[in-house]
């Protein structure tokens, strides 16, 4: 999979915003991913524990908050959670617009020690 050069991009992110901070260490990284990414959890865990030694995030706290796929109905003026490849409201059965498509993939925010 891909979550090796993922987690290797991430990491040099933190670094840069580390550096632009003033930070010595970072304590803590809140990632958002989006549930339709294919990323791995277990993985980008794996990862980072192989490239942050002798960083800046060497120690640090690795969260993910996962992030779903939102699609808007018109006709029911509602938000909801499309289930599996079936992209229909669940209410009146028309497909909605997306309003989220669950490929993010972001540093939300660091906890860092000056
Ligand atoms: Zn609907």
């Amino acid at each position: 999979m891909h979550e090796l050069s993922v987690m290797a991009y991430l990491l040099e992110t933190v670094e840069e915003r580390a550096q632009k901070i003033g930070a010595t260490k970072v304590t803590a990284i809140n990632l958002v991913i989006g549930e339709r990414t294919s990323i791995v959890d277990d993985s980008l865990l794996y990862y980072f524990d192989m490239l942050t030694p002798g960083t800046v995030a060497e120690g640090a706290q690795l969260a993910v908050r996962r992030t779903t796929m939102r699609f808007h109905c018109v006709g029911c003026d509602a938000d909801y959670h499309p289930s599996g490849f079936d992209f229909k409201c669940p209410h009146c059965h028309t497909v909605g617009a997306v309003t989220s498509d669950g490929s993010e993939l972001l540093i939300e925010s660091l906890e860092i020690e000056t």
